[in-house]
């Protein structure tokens, strides 16, 4: 894999000190992912403001690659509204597939665009973005099934 050295070292920074580590406990939904190509385990805890991610952590183990997505990714959709956080996938989902993408305005995020051509590696940088669309899902659902009939 070829990254540059800033790409390498924010990679590196992360992995050794993940952003939003642990557990929101009470949350308001949780998920978990796996990624069986590499062995990655993440589990997504978040609290939800109205339509905005007004928390959230992660834990599990995995790659350098896995940590280090997850720990950007919840420090660049916290406190993000839903349009945001679903535009943001789109932009880092074309960051790891599409060599066109651009990385503009991006921040941090860009670092991962070194996994693109290597697709193990993009399923651990993407696997945390799934696992976060599996936890809003469900906070959708369960927000969903208390609506009141009075
Ligand atoms: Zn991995």
């Amino acid at each position: 894999m070829q990254l540059t050295d800033l790409y390498r070292e924010v990679i590196l920074d992360h992995n050794k000190h993940p952003r939003n580590f642990g557990r929101l406990d009470p949350h308001d939904a949780e998920a978990k992912g796996h990624n069986p190509l590499c062995g990655d385990r993440l589990t997504v805890t978040l609290q939800r403001d109205g339509d905005r991610i007004a928390d959230i952590r992660f834990e599990g183990n995995g790659c350098a690659i896995s940590v280090a997505s997850a720990s950007m990714m919840t420090e660049a959709i916290k406190g993000k509204d839903r349009a945001t956080v679903d535009a943001l996938f789109q932009r880092v989902h074309a960051l790891l597939t599409d060599a066109s993408a651009s990385s503009a305005d991006l921040g941090k995020l860009a670092s991962l665009s070194g996994v693109r051509g290597f697709p193990a590696r993009v399923k651990c940088a993407s696997l945390c973005w799934h696992t976060l669309n599996a936890a809003l899902a469900q906070a959708d659902a369960s927000s969903a099934s208390t609506i009141s009939t009075e």
